[in-house]
């Protein structure tokens, strides 16, 4: 089982070419052993570009290559673009060895927390106490669609998002929604979220599942610093480009680069921007809705 991302920043990158990265990046982690897998990428803005529109979600049971193919094929039932290029672009991949509920589409990741795919969950490892929160999500009336441990933790996120949006904080920030799921969650894991509601963010933490960071610089390919990006706008003309890559197994990521961060136990990585913030989580000291970070130096 595997977790893979892949993230490029200010630097002009083809739908085709993020998928075939992804592809890769699951490739490598094939050694590892798994059942099924599964990858997100963003869709295409539509004339309303103040509206991010919901990511795409592709699984599979079964092996890589079938992923890879299911891919392509539902890519040409769409009008999807396969050459539209994105200056920055999150995508996230998975395999995945089943604890919980047998190897399906359904209960491959990345796990959803409702339709529109608000919250995107990839992960390793197992969540001990998924019956007691799947409980309360139900009764908040969270349908469930999956036989995983893994989907209480986007609709977690769900709820502790429009929870906040109710009590009238609309800037509530990615890092304070996964703190508080972080809070919740008991058992061991590596994970990645991906949100509609942060486009070009993604957030990994960990504890007890391996999690790594890779960065890469581009210099070879110079910036005009002023693509088009819908959510963004306009990037930043100072923004270095760069590519960022999440793995739980360092082979994914040796043939990018050589800049490779081991995550400890506890940390959160916040990636935005083109940076990576590195947090620690302390359940212990963490007050609801309390400041209770420091960025990693
Ligand atoms: N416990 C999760 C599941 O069964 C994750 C398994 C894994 O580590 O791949 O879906």
């Amino acid at each position: 089982c595997g977790i893979f991302a892949y993230l490029n920043f200010n630097v002009s990158r083809e739908r085709r070419y993020i998928l075939e990265v992804l592809f890769n990046g699951l490739r490598r982690l094939e050694y590892r052993g798994y059942d099924s897998a599964g990858i997100s990428i963003d869709s295409s803005f539509g004339p309303d570009f103040d509206v991010f529109p919901p990511p795409l979600v592709f699984r599979q049971a079964g092996n890589i290559e079938s992923l890879v193919k299911s891919v392509y094929r539902e890519v040409a039932k769409t009008d999807l673009d396969l050459e539209e290029s994105f200056s920055t672009h999150a995508g996230i991949a998975h395999t995945r060895w089943a604890t919980h509920g047998e190897p399906a589409p359904s209960n491959s990741h990345p796990q959803t927390s409702d339709s529109g795919n608000e919250f995107l969950v990839i992960h390793n490892g197992i969540i001990t106490n998924y019956e007691v929160l799947k409980e309360t999500l139900v009764r908040q009336g969270f349908i469930f669609e999956s036989e995983t441990d893994t989907e209480v933790i986007p609709k977690l996120a769900k709820f502790v998002f429009d929870n906040a949006i109710e009590e009238g904080d609309r800037r509530v920030t990615f890092c304070q929604v996964v703190f508080e799921v972080m809070r919740q969650l008991e058992g061991a894991y590596a994970l990645i979220f991906k949100s509609r509601h942060y486009p070009n963010e993604l957030i990994a933490c960990k504890r007890g599942s391996p999690l790594l960071l890779g960065v890469k610089e581009i210099t070879e390919e110079t910036s005009d610093g002023a693509f088009f990006n819908g959510a963004n706008k306009f990037l930043s003309r100072n923004g270095k480009p760069k590519e960022l890559f999440l793995s739980s197994d360092a082979s994914a990521l040796v043939e990018h680069t050589k800049k490779v961060l081991v995550i400890e136990d506890g940390e959160v990585v916040h990636i935005k921007d083109g940076g990576a913030s590195i947090f620690k989580f302390d359940k212990s000291k963490y007050k609801r809705g309390g400041t209770i970070t420091r960025p990693a130096s």
